[in-house]
């Protein structure tokens, strides 16, 4: 039997979607060729590819002036590709410090310019997004975490910015509309919510580039992506169809507004339980929850019993739930492809434990 899928990354694919990779493995479409031994410049990939990109744009609703890159790396490498053909020597970006990644993102950054952090809420182990913060107008742009995978935090609301947003979406990439005109880069690995390890999407506003004056190794500056429409060499293939199957699917159940729509009922369901079962709380700022990893731990008098219950949840088929070791207790990520029933199977679980427990 399938298992019900909480782990934060990789994670849950739509079954689809899967079944739809699998069979192009091992022969795709007929061919009597498995999609992974085809050229990346025969027609088969061309057109994969193509309706990627084109899908992307659709689905966001991306201007003309944005380009959609496939590169490999992780959303890791974008810590420092970003600032490396963004920000010249001398220059500052603004950063705001909301989670592990995003200071990870400010250490990197530190090779190339001078970062500002303008907002941090490390002190208090991240429990909160930063608000009420004065965005230096001299930066070159303004570096956020749209979700934060660890912690459980989201940003429900964009900064309103006076320059260029550069965004990590890894982890709520495509799971809700958004604007991209404030948007100058934006980056995410398709881990998370799109498709296999291997492949990370960047999208790039063109007056972005081509501002910075070092000397840049091919593979480290955008343009040279742009130009070859990511076949500069050989792209991540497979991850690249896979998360192909996953725009169609996100197409076919309603874009991004359904996705919204499903992801808030999820999330609904799983935090309604979490505040009213007297055996858990949450984590963080109630209003900076995240629809995409939902962080618990046990109430005081009963965190003796959180190890019993992990163990519970595996018995029931569930996997992934252990919080990060920064946070302990719980985490169920309920990316885009999670469906409600699994949801509903661990709320059913925790009201079971609490009668039995409480
Ligand atoms: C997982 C994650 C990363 C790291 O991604 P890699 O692809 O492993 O480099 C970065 N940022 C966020 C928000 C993530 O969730």
């Amino acid at each position: 039997m399938k298992k019900h899928n909480f782990s934060a990354g990789p994670a849950i694919l739509p079954a689809p979607v899967l079944k739809e990779a699998g069979k192009a493995a091992a022969n795709y479409q007929g061919m009597g060729l498995s999609l992974l031994e085809l050229s990346h410049r025969g027609p088969e990939f061309t057109a994969i590819i193509e309706e990627a990109n084109a899908l992307m744009r659709e689905i966001i609703g991306l201007p003309e002036n944005y380009h959609v890159l496939w590169l490999s790396g992780g959303a890791s490498t974008q810590f420092y590709m970003a600032p490396f053909n963004l920000l010249d020597n001398g220059e500052t970006a603004a950063y705001l410090d909301s989670g592990t990644w995003a200071n990870k993102a400010i250490k990197e950054a530190k090779l190339f310019g001078h970062v500002e952090v303008i907002a941090s809420s490390k002190e208090q182990n991240y429990t909160f997004i930063p608000k009420h913060y004065k965005i230096p107008k001299h930066a070159k742009y303004l570096h956020i975490t749209s979700n934060n995978t660890i912690f459980g935090t989201q940003m429900h609301k964009f900064p309103k910015s006076p320059v260029p947003l550069v965004c990590d979406m890894s982890s709520d990439f495509l799971s809700r509309p958004f604007d991209p005109r404030p948007f100058g880069l934006l980056y995410a690995g398709a881990q998370k919510n799109l498709g296999p390890a291997g492949a990370t999407v960047v999208i790039v506003r063109e007056d972005m580039l081509g501002k910075v004056n070092r000397a840049m190794p091919s593979m480290l500056d955008y343009r040279t992506f742009i130009k070859e429409n990511s076949l500069y060499n050989t792209p991540p293939v497979f991850p690249i169809y896979v998360s192909l199957l996953t725009l169609r699917w996100i197409k076919k159940n309603g874009g991004l507004k359904g996705m919204q729509r499903r992801n808030r009922a999820k999330a609904a369901i799983l935090y309604d339980e979490v505040d009213q079962n007297p055996l858990f709380r949450g984590t963080v700022a109630k209003e900076d929850r995240s629809l995409m990893n939902a962080c618990f731990v046990m109430q005081d008098q009963y965190v003796h019993l959180e190890k019993e219950f992990l163990k519970e949840t595996e018995a029931n088929g569930m996997v992934g739930l252990k919080g990060h070791r920064s946070v302990g207790g719980f985490r169920a990520s309920i990316y885009n492809a999670m469906p409600k029933f699994s949801v509903q199977a661990l709320v059913d679980l925790m009201q079971d434990f609490a009668k039995r427990k409480g």
